[in-house]
């Protein structure tokens, strides 16, 4: 039997994470992951780097070049004709990119010497894994017992009873990332991060596209002014989102999709060529033994862990989107270094009041920290600076005048940087000063006193710092 100081089970963001640096830490470590990509061979990565935030944003950054060829190239005085979408290409050209970082991933195994174990983990205990081989790959199993374990199994999409995933006509994300040619309609239930992400994709390629969100308020976690904003705006793009929208059933027809709902004015019902379930996503423990070793998972299913990501099984770990906290490829990745840090004996570093947050839509939409709602919720006093980008001269100049704005929440007494809200262009990149600033404590005024280069998006970012203080300059 293989003896290992860690044997971490999955290997997406979370664990191949986890798996490098207990390895470059001087453990002796093995990863365990089951995944079998499009053409049925082993790959690493897990549900970000196959199927989720990379392939996503690769069909969103080419969705966004077509888009903007189309309909504001002629802006800058650039007439484009003859705009066309190779759909086939677009979705090679996003394997090539998954293929690539997959591949990327075992090189830096190797380089870390870490063992890769292709197969299915199963907890035996807290110190022994059975590994069940992959298809094609005999059947004896193994069993490799470990000193420490660190279970990074993800979460799958969620499913619902009226929309059963064919994967054909009706698919979760996965099949929405490869679709061989743009649906003229396309249904979407579930207005959260995935439905606008490739509701976005899709819309700019040329869909008609009908989003049906549950709730009555749209993206109910983000702070009102910003998801108000982005309703108006996406709304202008041509995606039809209706709120209150309960989904009573699926049919099909003709090669169509039939999906009925209610909501308070009545029932519903509307055809379209294809229909994408993005209800959530939900916990991955299937297999993993965790009832016949005891390890306790919490009421909706994640494993239960401390502050520490430790189980009730002692050295055994969890990480990512497998336990309680944002589904987040960067949340899974500190999870796995700060539990990494802790087995050889240092200090893990996990810090959930500044995990940010970024929806890809165009304008993107990015946050960390509280909402001006949960502030109010919470009884806190906060002083509030907003700057539009309407004024930003960056923004102007790069023909960014689809609206959008910063948004800085501070303590109104010791004017600590409580929250951080964009919708605006490149928000994604914008964010990652307001995580710092509150990693380290900041205060508006650290913001309002930074230099920042002119003419950038990020001067946006110091005048609504400079507006907490009713000191703005350009508004
Ligand atoms: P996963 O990435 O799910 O990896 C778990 C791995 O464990 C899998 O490879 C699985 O095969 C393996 N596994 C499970 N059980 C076993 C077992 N018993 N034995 C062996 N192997 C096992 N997040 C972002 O931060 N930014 C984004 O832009 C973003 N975009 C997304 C877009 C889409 C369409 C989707 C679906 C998700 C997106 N996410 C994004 C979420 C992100 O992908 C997840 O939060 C992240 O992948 C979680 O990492 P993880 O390591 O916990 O789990
Ligand atoms: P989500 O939680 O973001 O959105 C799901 C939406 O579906 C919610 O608004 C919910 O109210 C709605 N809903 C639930 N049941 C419904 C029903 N029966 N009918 C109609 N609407 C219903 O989940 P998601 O979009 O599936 O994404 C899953 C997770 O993956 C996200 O929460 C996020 O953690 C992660 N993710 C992140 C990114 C990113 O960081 N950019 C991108 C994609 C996914």
């Amino acid at each position: 039997m293989q003896n290992f100081d860690v044997v971490v089970i999955g290997a997406g963001p979370g664990g191949y994470v986890a798996a490098i640096r207990c390895a470059q830490l001087g453990l002796s470590t093995a990863c365990v992951e089951s995944w079998l990509n499009e053409e049925g061979k082993p790959a690493l990565g897990g549900t970000c780097l196959n199927v989720g935030c990379i392939p996503s944003k690769a069909l969103l950054d080419s969705s966004h070049h077509f888009a903007h060829m189309k309909h504001e190239a002629i802006e800058h005085g650039i007439t484009v004709t003859g705009v066309s979408i190779d759909v086939n290409r677009m979705i090679t050209r996003k394997a090539k990119i998954v293929s690539m970082l997959t591949q990327g991933i075992a090189g830096l195994f190797r380089k870390n010497k870490v063992e890769w174990l292709q197969g299915h983990g199963r907890l035996l205990s807290a110190n022994q894994i059975e590994i069940t081989p992959l298809a094609n790959a005999g059947t004896e199993k193994t069993i490799v017992s470990a000193k420490h374990i660190i279970i990074a199994t993800g979460s799958v999409p969620a499913k619902i009873p009226p929309a059963h995933v064919d994967q054909d006509l009706i698919v979760d994300s996965t099949g929405a990332l490869c679709f061989n040619q743009v649906p003229r309609t396309l249904g979407i239930i579930g207005a959260g991060v995935i439905g606008l992400e490739l509701g976005s994709v899709w819309k700019r390629l040329g869909s008609e596209v009908v989003i049906l969100e549950a709730l009555e308020d749209f993206l109910a976690p983000v702070d009102r002014q910003i998801a108000n904003e982005a309703w108006k705006t996406l709304q202008k793009q041509g995606l039809d989102i209706r709120l209150g929208a309960k989904v009573t059933g699926t049919g099909s027809n003709n090669q169509q999709v039939i999906v009925t709902y209610q909501d308070k004015e009545g029932k519903h019902q509307f055809n379209v060529d294809k229909l994408i379930v993005c209800v959530g996503r939900k916990p991955n423990t299937e297999g993993l033994g965790a009832d016949e070793c005891g390890l306790i998972l919490d009421e909706r299913g994640f494993i239960e862990v401390d502050e520490h990501c430790r189980t009730n099984l002692p050295n055994v770990y969890a990480i990512g989107d497998v336990v309680r906290g944002p589904m987040l490829a960067h949340k899974a990745s500190e999870e796995g270094v700060a539990v990494a840090e802790r087995i050889a004996g240092r200090t893990g570093h996990m810090n959930y009041a500044a995990i940010p947050w970024v929806i890809y839509t165009w304008p993107e939409i990015a946050w960390v920290g509280m909402t001006e709602q949960e502030l109010k919720d919470a009884g806190i006093n906060y002083r509030c600076g907003v700057f539009p980008f309407a004024a930003s001269g960056r923004a102007r100049a790069m023909g960014e005048t689809g609206g959008g704005m910063v948004k800085i929440l501070g303590d109104a007494k010791t004017d600590r940087i409580l929250g951080v809200h964009v919708i605006g262009p490149n928000a994604s990149e914008l964010i990652a000063e307001a995580v710092l600033a509150m990693e380290f404590d900041g205060s508006t005024e650290d913001i309002a006193r930074t230099i920042h280069a002119h003419p950038t998006l990020a001067e946006a970012m110091h005048e609504a710092a400079l507006a907490v203080d009713g000191r703005p300059v350009h508004i």
